[in-house]
């Protein structure tokens, strides 16, 4: 049994996360502020002995613990929420990081962080493989997400070279499953709430833009595989599913699979969207033993079935 922290654990991918690590047979304490985060993602996890739930913002110093490991996944990561409060983003991502860091060191912890493919913003090398630094506006309304974990990277790198912290970054791509929020305003949870409620799907732009979208369970499984390797391989690793798809597709898929009557409208595409998306996994694969198995379909299928448990929940999606 290992100690884990994990930072952002009430959030979606966090919940799943701590779900995977108490079946496991670890202790786990969740840290969150709830921004993004329910208490009632972790909810089934309450009455274990070996899970404990603390609300701390982590731009301030984390709580001196016994951890062996430690998972960084605090981070506000869908663009409505992300660019609600753009410094605290920023400050969630390099404080956060540093702090995450600071205690790893103290105690000697392994030290994990969920990057993202935005780190390599409009991207002009498709796939993308990890050796691509990536295009990103410094300056534009997605910076401080993208910005702030680069320089999170950059934090963990300067880290395992200076003071020997054993480091470990994941870029994580697109990636959907149950406990998202119904207005987390991210495309897959978007079309499914709109789809259910019969109301119109909003795709921004043309919808010819590509994400390749991940489902929840296959990222676990990965993140856990890339925390097992030896202390010399740092990363960064990317984690994604490459099927790669256009929005339009994704949104007429979401219609047929849910008997839907909602229309298709076109809005506005957003500054600085990136084109196009889809994960180079060669390194995942070699190093990890890892790709993913849960295909859009299945995925979808189980995201639709949750959703409509949860639809009678109002929402102005
Ligand atoms: P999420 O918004 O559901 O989870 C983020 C969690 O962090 C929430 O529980 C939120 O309350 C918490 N949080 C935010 N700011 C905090 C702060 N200052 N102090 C403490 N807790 C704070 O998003 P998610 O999709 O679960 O993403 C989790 C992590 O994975 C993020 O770091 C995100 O950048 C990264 N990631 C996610 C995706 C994706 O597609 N879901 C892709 C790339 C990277
Ligand atoms: N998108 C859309 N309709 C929505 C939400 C998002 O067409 O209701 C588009 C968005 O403009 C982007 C893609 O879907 O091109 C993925 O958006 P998301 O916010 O899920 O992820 P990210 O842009 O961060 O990859």
């Amino acid at each position: 049994m290992k100690n884990i922290l994990v930072t952002g654990g009430a959030g979606f991918i966090g919940s799943h996360l701590c779900t995977r690590l108490i079946n496991d047979g670890h202790h786990v304490v969740c840290v969150d502020n709830f921004f993004t985060g329910r208490e009632e993602n972790v909810a089934h996890l309450r009455g274990n002995r070996r899970f404990e739930l603390l609300r701390h913002d982590v731009t301030w110093p984390l709580p001196l613990a016994k951890v062996d490991e430690i998972y960084n996944l605090a981070c506000p990561a869908s663009p409505p929420y992300y660019q609600n409060d753009p410094i605290q983003t920023t400050r969630t991502s390099v404080l956060g990081s540093m702090h995450a860091l600071d205690l790893a060191h103290q105690v000697k912890a392994k030290v994990m962080q969920a990057s993202t493919s935005e780190i390599y913003g409009d991207p002009d090398v498709h796939p993308q493989p990890e050796a691509y630094w990536g295009n990103v506006n410094t300056v534009g309304p997605r910076s401080c997400y993208d910005e702030g974990k680069r320089c999170a990277e950059t934090l963990f790198m300067d880290y395992y070279r200076q003071y020997h912290v054993r480091i470990k970054i994941v870029r994580i791509f697109n990636t959907y499953g149950e406990r998202m929020l119904p207005d987390d305003g991210r495309v897959v949870s978007n079309f499914v709430v709109q789809a259910l409620r019969n109301r119109p799907i909003t795709i921004y732009g043309d919808g010819n833009q590509t994400r390749s979208f991940q489902y929840v369970d296959d990222l676990i499984e990965g993140m856990m595989r890339m925390m097992a390797t030896d202390d010399d391989f740092t990363g960064p690793v990317n984690i994604g599913n490459p099927r790669e798809f256009r929005v339009e597709e994704l949104a007429r898929k979401v219609v047929a699979m849910t008997g839907s009557s909602s229309e298709i409208v076109f809005e506005p595409l957003p500054v600085d969207d990136p084109r196009q998306r889809q994960p180079d996994i060669s390194l995942a694969k070699e190093k990890l033993g890892w790709q993913p198995t849960i295909q859009l379909e299945e995925g979808l299928r189980r995201m639709i079935a949750y959703f409509k448990q949860q639809i009678s929940i109002p929402s102005t999606v």
